[in-house]
């Protein structure tokens, strides 16, 4: 790497760091480095955060809550018109036209209501973004996602909807349980559907999950540093 001093921001570093670990469990999964995409969690940081990845050319961000991306994203868009935002983070229904309005990609289509939501606020705005299925792996009751069991149903219904809109499957594992078996379920259920794109893998075990076939990985805390929990998002 010449054009970015090793002696950047600690964000800069960091997203060096990661790339090249994506690229060399790329390599390790005889797959290619371009073929993962590095999505940036900026959740809670500044826009200033942001704006330093960016800085590295790093374009696609993902954000949990769509007031929070409406807060930060509109006017770095004006100046990045790549940038790409995705939302990771689970979505009330009536949240759905905003969702869309913004994100070029929505990563948590889990339930009939929400699909049925995000078809009218395409209906409206006569386009969608990428859509993914959120698939609770683990079954946690507590989690956001389709449960395994419905999942091939939502997936079909999904399909009839959105047609190629639908581009993949998203899960986040259990926390208290090795990732790679979920991830591995995940891989096979896309391949079933015929899906090409998984959403795995963040900055615990994203090389696990990309030598299961990620092809993006939602990356935080490793790039951005801890999040501030205490203190709410302000832009
Ligand atoms: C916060 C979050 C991430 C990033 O997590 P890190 O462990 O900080 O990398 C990834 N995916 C989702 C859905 C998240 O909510």
């Amino acid at each position: 790497m010449t054009d970015t001093p090793s002696t950047g921001s600690p964000i800069l570093q960091r997203l060096q760091n990661i790339r090249a670990r994506i690229a060399a469990a790329a390599i390790r999964a005889d797959r290619h480095p371009d073929d993962i995409t590095l999505v940036a969690v900026s959740k809670f940081h500044p826009q200033s955060s942001v704006l330093a990845a960016l800085g590295g050319h790093q374009t696609v961000f993902g954000e949990n809550r769509v007031q929070e991306a409406e807060q930060k994203f509109p006017a770095l868009r004006d100046a990045w018109p790549d940038m790409r935002l995705h939302i990771i983070g689970g979505l009330q229904t009536n949240k759905a036209l905003q969702a869309c309005r913004i994100a070029d990609a929505v990563e948590t289509l889990d339930r009939p209501s929400l699909s049925d939501a995000i078809a009218k606020a395409g209906d409206r705005l006569g386009r969608l973004p990428q859509l993914f299925v959120q698939v609770n792996t683990g079954d946690e009751p507590q989690k956001s996602g389709i449960a395994r069991q419905e999942a091939d149903t939502f997936i079909d219904s999904c399909k009839s909807l959105f047609g190629e809109r639908l581009v993949g499957l998203m899960c986040i594992p259990p926390e208290d349980e090795p990732s790679r078996p979920h991830f591995a379920y995940l891989a096979q259920l896309a391949r079933s559907h015929g899906l090409p794109k998984l959403s795995m893998g963040m900055s615990g075990d994203f090389e696990e999950a990309i030598l299961e076939g990620a092809t993006l990985v939602r990356i935080g805390s490793a790039i951005f540093g801890p999040r501030p929990t205490s203190a709410p998002y302000r832009p």
